[in-house]
């Protein structure tokens, strides 16, 4: 079921935004594909970022576009299963005991949410998302001229219960009454794909309609496209301050240099709320930590990247490398390494895919990188794209948790429409910022 896309295609209104001045705040995949997609409406785009270019979420995340996998966080039953995650530091989902009233607004917002119908609406808006968005990748990468490591290839779920299995079937057909795709797997099946997992799994699902791309690789190049557009690119550059001068314009006062703009974007990712109360608005957006390990790739891996049901940890083949990602911890603006999770990525992936782990263990595996990055997470699971009525000349665009790789595309060209005032390829309102 799509509910409302209208395939709007990436130029419509081209140059519609000529001689306006937007700042855009972070050079993560949302605000990347804002500027990349207001540049290509005509407007005077400098792009801000306080780090190098995807020194975020966007970096080293598992870079699936999966539309298929819509399921919110926030869904009946969690409270029982979160009870049962929430403590454990190596458990998929952890929140870090703190007194925070932000904190515990956003949970108990979060425990709202978690309604079959809440979910289900949930599951729609963010899987009309994610189609809209992977249909741009399928437009934009061809333009990009490098490669991005873009693969239309699917994803497969790997369960090693039967009660995995049959909570996966059951996601399966919620997909399909939404018109998605997937296939049931047998255990024989899931090796025919993924050769290095363990005979014996209980089974799952095969979704050929997802992707996956090398997600840096893919912002880097989309950034240099924008460049090309016109995009003034300041890396190294961080906001400090937001006046309101008056009227709609905003002055960004940075560490290097002040920008006067008619039009603010915020897509600072996990740092977004810091700088919307500058504006008074409160935005609920957790940062929800995630790790990955990448290694070069074995011999004897199949190409289609597979998610570790249980474990909830992805693996994505990309190129001559492999990511394992996976894990979810609440625990604030917090970027330090928690060992214990990274170890409970790689125990996962010996459990799962021992196919793959040398005689003498995983960190055998020639290691590249350990990785984390916080994920933007909103107490219902939608990401915030849209204006606050209080804020004319700010549009806000983050939130996206778990989806940010899927999405980003879509809600750059939403954030172009917006400014430029003409259709929009989607409905904004249930993604509003003042729905909170
Ligand atoms: C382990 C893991 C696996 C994931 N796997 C997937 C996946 O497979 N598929 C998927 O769709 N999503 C995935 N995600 C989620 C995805 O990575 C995020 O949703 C997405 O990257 C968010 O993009 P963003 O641009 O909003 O934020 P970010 O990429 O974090 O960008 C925000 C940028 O703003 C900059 N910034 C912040 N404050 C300031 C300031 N004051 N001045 C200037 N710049 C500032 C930051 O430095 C940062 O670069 C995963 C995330 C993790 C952690």
């Amino acid at each position: 079921m799509r509910t409302g896309y209208a395939g709007v295609g990436m130029s419509d209104g081209q140059n519609s935004l000529g001689e306006r001045d937007v700042v855009v705040v972070g050079g993560g995949v949302v605000g990347v594909a804002s500027a990349y997609f207001l540049a290509r409406r005509g407007a005077r785009v400098s792009l801000l970022e306080q780090g190098e270019l995807c020194a975020g979420a966007s970096y080293g995340n598992a870079g699936w576009i999966f539309p298929s996998h819509s399921t919110p966080l926030p869904a009946p039953g969690v409270l029982r299963q979160s009870l049962r995650w929430l403590f454990d530091r190596e458990s998929p989902l952890y929140v870090k005991p703190r007194p925070s009233l932000e904190l515990a607004r956003w949970l108990l917002a979060f425990l709202r949410a978690s309604t079959e119908a809440r979910a289900r609406r949930t599951f729609a808006l963010n899987r009309e998302l994610s189609l809209a968005s992977h249909e741009l990748y399928a437009k934009l990468v061809p333009e990009l001229g490098v490669e991005v490591g873009y693969r239309q290839l699917g994803l497969i779920l790997a369960c090693r219960t039967r009660r995995a299995l049959e909570t996966a079937l059951a996601e399966l057909a919620v997909l399909r009454e939404f018109g998605g795709e997937g296939r049931r797997l047998g255990p024989e099946e899931l090796l025919d794909f993924q050769p290095a997992l363990a005979p014996g799994l209980a089974g799952g699902v095969y979704f050929p309609a997802d992707a996956h791309v090398s997600p840096a690789e893919f912002v880097c190049a989309l950034a240099a496209e924008a460049a090309r557009l016109g995009v003034e690119v300041r890396t190294q550059t961080e906001v400090l301050r937001i006046e309101r001068p008056g009227g709609s314009r905003s002055r960004v006062i940075a560490t290097r240099g002040e920008f006067a703009c008619d039009e603010l974007v915020l897509a600072g990712g996990a740092w977004s709320p810091g700088l919307a109360r500058q504006l008074g608005l409160r935005l609920p957006v957790q940062p929800a930590k995630g790790y990955s390990v990448t290694v070069r790739r074995p011999d004897g891996v199949g190409d289609v990247p597979v998610m570790l049901s249980e474990a909830k940890v992805g693996v994505t083949p990309l190129g001559p490398l492999l990511r394992f990602a996976g894990t979810l911890e609440l625990a604030g603006l917090d970027l330090s390494i928690q060992q214990r999770r990274v170890d409970a990525i790689l125990r996962a992936v010996c459990n799962y895919l021992p196919g793959l782990v040398p005689e003498g263990g995983i960190e055998e595996l020639e290691r590249v990188e350990t990785w984390r990055g916080l994920r933007p997470l909103t107490p219902d699971d939608l990401p915030v794209i849209g204006r606050a009525r209080a804020l004319p000349g700010v549009v806000i665009a983050t939130g996206h948790g778990m989806s940010g790789i899927s999405q980003g595309p879509i809600t750059g060209l939403l954030v172009a429409q917006l400014i430029a005032g003409g259709p929009s390829a989607l409905d904004l309102a249930p993604f509003s910022p003042d729905r909170f």
